[in-house]
């Protein structure tokens, strides 16, 4: 295969084969350096923007050859995934749930991506025995969503998501570099506009510009730590154990948009929505055979665990303060004996009061001293500031916390 009619008819026939292969969208970019995008890395990093789970090397970031050698195209994939539960189960009084991303609803993209890639990779093998091919998803050192803008995936949006014209966000990227010179697919137009829903939406401001990203504000990035979270964050948590939706489901280009036709990811909606006092004392075994399919078990238990004390506080439901009592008295892991305080000092009453006294007779921890100490005062009457009164509690369904 040497001219250029015949790299456009396998293009042609590759997107044709894309739904046969599991694929939803299939763009072709040029493996040019990522020359504008190396630039808003750095800036990005010396405003200390980054996450800290990003590929350390901008190099690497942006040089599809640093990856592949000589590189002809890349090829990007987008995969849709759901954006609805059907029939959840309620959160309620005494049985209250927290929300996982719909990032991690159903079985872990990143296998399901690869899986995709793999089918992908052969289909082209057989086409092109000469096939060099590095795939990579989500954790691979090139930025998807570069990748998608370039091949005509979607735009690149205010929300940082890319927008597909057909799917929504609610798409996974991966991507391919190879050595084969497909033509390069045109850039699809930024449909934003005037729109400004998400950056108003944001519950912590972290879209600090259309497009621009501050991760250590961002919720979605601080469920997944797994150290103390300051008081103003915790209370943004709201019931979110694991990512934040809000900025793509208050999103216009999204309406309607809900995938149901991936079987692999689909959501199991006690996963998806599951019930929080049961989270508390999950071990590590029941955490791994319930959570292990899914993207949200990549940083283990403990940020999920420590998520679910946050909610239990944010509910202020009082039927959280006997199970945040035994966490604060005996959990080993001093990040959720403070936060277990915290939420403790949220919920507020009586019962809370006593769990706290006792614990600050038994506790040795300075963290966790402090935390019980500032729960006391919190806790007493007068001083609960009117902010923390009106917050109310998490959103039912997405997490959603009224900005404060
Ligand atoms: Fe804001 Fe949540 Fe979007 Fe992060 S994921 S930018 S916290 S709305
Ligand atoms: Fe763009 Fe509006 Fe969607 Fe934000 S909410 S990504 S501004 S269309």
């Amino acid at each position: 295969m040497d001219n250029v009619t015949s790299w456009e008819k396998l293009k042609h026939e590759l997107k044709a084969a894309a739904a046969g292969l599991g694929i939803d969208k299939i763009g072709i970019a040029s493996a040019d350096p990522f020359v504008e995008l190396k630039q808003r890395l750095i800036r990005h990093r010396e405003l200390g923007y980054e996450s800290g789970f990003e590929e350390p090397d901008l190099d690497k970031r942006t040089q599809p050859s640093l990856l592949l050698e000589n590189p002809q195209s890349i090829i990007a994939i987008a995969v849709a995934y759901p954006s609805k539960l059907k029939n959840p189960p309620k959160s309620e009084p005494g049985a209250r749930r927290g929300i996982m991303s719909r990032s991690a609803w159903g079985e872990d993209y990143h296998k399901v991506l690869r899986d995709r890639m793999r089918k992908l990779e052969d289909w082209l093998r057989e086409r092109v025995p000469s096939l060099r091919a590095e795939s990579m998803v989500d954790t691979g050192a090139l930025s998807d969503r570069a990748v998608a803008e370039r091949a005509g995936i979607g735009w690149s949006a205010k929300n940082c998501s890319v927008i597909t014209p057909e799917w929504g966000s609610w798409v996974y990227l991966g991507e391919m570099i190879t050595n084969l010179p497909l033509p390069p697919d045109e850039p699809v137009a930024e449909s934003c506009g005037d729109c400004t829903a998400c950056m108003d939406a944001c519950p912590t401001d972290a879209l600090v510009a259309p497009g621009q990203l501050n991760a250590q504000r961002c919720i979605s990035f601080v469920t997944q730590t797994k150290g103390l979270v300051t008081d103003e964050l915790m209370r943004k948590i709201g019931n979110r154990l694991y990512g934040c939706d809000t900025c793509q489901t208050v999103c216009p280009k999204n309406r309607g948009k809900n995938w149901t036709h991936q079987p692999e990811l689909q959501p199991d909606l006690e996963k998806a929505k599951p019930l929080l006092v049961p989270l508390l004392t999950m071990g590590n075994r029941e955490f791994k055979e319930a959570y292990g399919q899914t993207s949200s078990a990549w940083r283990g238990r403990k940020p999920i665990q420590r998520n679910a004390v946050i909610a239990l506080g944010n509910f202020k439901d009082p039927s959280g303060v006997q199970p945040l009592a035994n966490v604060l008295r005996s959990d080993p892991r001093f990040e959720l004996r403070a936060t277990a305080a915290w939420s403790l000092g949220r919920i507020g009453g009586a019962a809370a009061r006593d769990a706290l006294e006792q614990a600050l007779k038994l506790e040795r921890e300075e963290a966790v001293l402090e935390a019980i100490s500032a729960a006391l005062a919190a806790g007493s009457p007068g001083n609960r500031d009117a902010a923390q009164e009106a917050l109310g509690a998490p959103g039912e369904d997405d997490g959603l916390v009224k900005r404060e």
